[in-house]
Parts: C-alpha cells; structure tokens; sequence
C-alpha cells in the first residue's frame, strides 16, 4: 500500500532538522511496532488521529495502535542531479519509489546559516528542484518512446494513444512545465504510462514552508509567495518550523501543548504535515477496538469490506461472510460497542459495503 513520503529540498533548507524530528517520534513510538524495522534513511511514524484517543477512553484497552506513514529523507538532491551531479541519479531513483513528496522551502532569514544559492528566494528554490525532477523525467520519457513508437506500429490495443501522449507530454516537460500541470493527466494513456514511469513530477507535492517560530501565525511575505505558486498546481503548502519540531517531540504531551499554546497554534506542523500526507495518498483508517487494543488500519479510499478485512488479515477476506459495523460517531454518542447495539447503531453489512473513514469493524468470516 502506497504510504511513502520523500522529502526533497536544497540543502541548508531544514531537511536533516525535519526528518531527524520524525525519526526522534519514531524511535519514541518503535516500542509499539515491533514490526518496523527502522532504517537509517527513514522514518515510520504515528498518523496523529485524536478519534484513537475517544475510543480508547471508553474501550480502556491494553494499548492503542495508530495508522502509520513511512518518511524517506532524500538529502542530498542539488541542481544538476538529473546530469549525475553529487549522487544525482540515485536520489532522484528513490523519489521514484515514494508516492507523496513533501518539498521543504527555506522561509526563514537567519544569516548565520547560509544559503547554497546566495539568498532567501523560495521561489527560485522550488524552482531549481523542480526542474531537476521535470528533466529526470524527460529523460524517462526519451528512453520510452522508441519502445512505443515499436509498440504503436505492432498495433498493441491502446499504444497509439499512448505514444501520442507521450509525445505531447514530452513537449509539456520540455517547456519546463511539471507533469502534475498537464492537461490529460487524467486521461487512460497517461494513467498507464505513468503507472510504469512513476514520473517524478507528477507526484502530488506538499511545500512543507520553514519559518522561523515568531512567524508560524501569520505567513510572512516568502509564504505568501510560495501559497500563490502552489495554488497554480493545487499542491498544498504547510508551514512549520523545523528546529521547534526537534525541541517538540522530545517534550511530553501536555508540555508540547502549552508551547504551542504561548505560540497562539493548535497543533505542531509536522503533526499537521503527517495527518494532510496521509489524506492525500488517499488513505483512510477504519478502527477495532478491543480491551486488548484499540487499533486504527489503514486503507485506500474506495475498499469495499473484504478488501479493508484483508489488511488485518489474508483469511479475513477469503473466508469473509458480513462485517459488524459502527459508525464512529455512533460508537461515540452511544458510549460503546454494547449500547449502541442496543440502540439500533450496530449493521451488518455485505461485501459490497464500501468502508468508510472511521468505521469500527468486526469481520465474521470463516475458512
Ligand atoms: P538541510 O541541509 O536541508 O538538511 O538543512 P538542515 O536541517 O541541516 O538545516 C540547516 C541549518 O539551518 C541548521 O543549522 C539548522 O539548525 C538551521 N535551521 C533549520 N530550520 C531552521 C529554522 O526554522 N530557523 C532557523 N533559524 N534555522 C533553522
């Protein structure tokens, strides 16, 4: 299931600051997930869900399990890296295996800490990394066409049409557009040509926006700036401060929500940032709760009820009879699994019931 964050920028940004605040959580949390292994180029944190917290204070289980998302840190990207500069190539291959890219901008002016292009300008950042990923993939689509030009002259059912697109796509990245801004990005040809070339511009970003802790209420003029540009390609823009994150995670919870507090925000960016990357890889959890555990899973949105069983378990879903279902909503109201039986709120629905974000299961099933 695609759950993978690569986070991009230039350097002296705050990229090390951001991920090492994600890998600060996940070691913190790695005691509950025995089943993440933890490399060092990554991060797999807790999905913050506050309904977690709801359900666990009626249920008191043994622990509560979150939804989970994987951070890859892909330091190291510079201009030129689409021609092999630096370790170039091997980077922008990594970002090809993630689904979600959370670009972080510098937006903060410190002159202490330098700036490889000169000065702040988020824009011309945004910029130089871009390109890189659009010229990485103009260089994908070159290696492609004579292998649809081949496929187009054989007749395959569809390779015209995709050699066509993939021509005027190529003229579309050539005039240094990304694929995300493309006209037909919906259209089957190109759904099918980026399914092989997992195209890097096309990806959906996140402008993770870092500014300076006096200025996470109000945008300052380079956030304003990157919101104008990120509106163009309805890619998201969320603001943090990186160094603050670091300090945040090492503090217990009720200490980290008075900081907040005296800042005037509800909630750290990052936490932010996690939660918006999951909706956007169009993710959604459904829970079972049990005195043992109260448990968030994970899935794409659309699963109908034998496929959500499947995450927990394979036999869920081959021996899958009805699932037991309640909104969370109701759970809530209701104070729990029992009353809300009482009330009427429990349904049994088939395998054609399509799971919804906060449902509360329990499969029957039988193999
Ligand atoms: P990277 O090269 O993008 O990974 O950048 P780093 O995370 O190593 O950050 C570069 C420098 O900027 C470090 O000295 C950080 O402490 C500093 N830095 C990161 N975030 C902030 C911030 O929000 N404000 C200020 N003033 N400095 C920051």
């Amino acid at each position: 299931m695609g759950l993978s964050v690569g986070i991009v920028g230039l350097p002296n940004v705050g990229k090390s600051t951001t991920f090492n605040a994600l890998t600060k959580a996940a070691n913190a949390q790695a005691a509950n997930y025995p089943f993440c292994t933890i490399e060092p180029n990554k991060a797999v944190v807790e999905v913050p869900d506050h309904r977690l917290n709801e359900l666990a204070k009626i249920v008191n289980p043994q622990r509560i399990m979150h939804s989970m998302i994987e951070f890859v840190d892909i330091a190291g990207l510079v201009k030129g890296a689409s021609k092999g500069e630096g370790l170039g190539n091997k980077f922008l291959a990594n970002i090809r295996e993630t689904d979600l890219i959370l670009h972080i901008v510098r937006c903060f002016d410190d002159e202490n800490i330098t700036h490889v292009e000169g000065g702040v300008d988020p824009i011309r950042d945004i910029e130089i990394i871009n390109l890189e990923l659009i010229l990485a993939d103009i260089e994908q689509l070159n290696k492609k066409l004579d292998r649809l030009a081949k496929e187009a002259k054989a007749n395959l059912k569809g390779a015209k049409e995709c050699l066509e697109l993939a021509q005027d796509l190529l003229k579309h990245l050539e005039d240094g557009k990304m694929a995300s801004e493309y006209a037909n990005r919906d259209s089957e040809a190109f759904l099918t040509l980026n399914k092989e070339l997992r195209l890097l511009s096309a990806k959906e970003v996140i402008y993770g926006v870092n500014v300076s802790e006096d200025e996470l209420l109000d945008d300052n003029d380079y956030v304003k700036k990157v919101r104008e540009y990120a509106a163009k390609s309805n890619h998201s823009v969320m603001k943090l401060c990186a160094k603050l994150e670091e300090d945040l995670v090492g503090m217990d919870e009720a200490e980290a929500n008075e900081f907040l507090n005296e800042l005037g925000v509800s909630e750290s960016g990052l936490a932010a940032i996690i939660r918006t990357s999951f909706a956007k890889l169009n993710l959604i959890s459904y829970f079972t709760c049990g005195v043992q555990e109260v448990r968030s899973w994970t899935i794409h949105k659309g699963y109908k009820a034998p496929k959500a069983a499947s995450v927990i378990h394979n036999d869920f879903e081959k021996g899958f009879i009805k699932a037991e279902v309640i909104s969370y909503d109701d759970f809530i109201a209701c104070g729990g699994e029992a009353k809300a039986k009482e009330a009427g709120k429990l349904r049994l629905e088939g395998k054609d019931y399509e799971v919804i974000d906060g449902d509360i299961m329990h499969f029957r099933f039988n193999v």
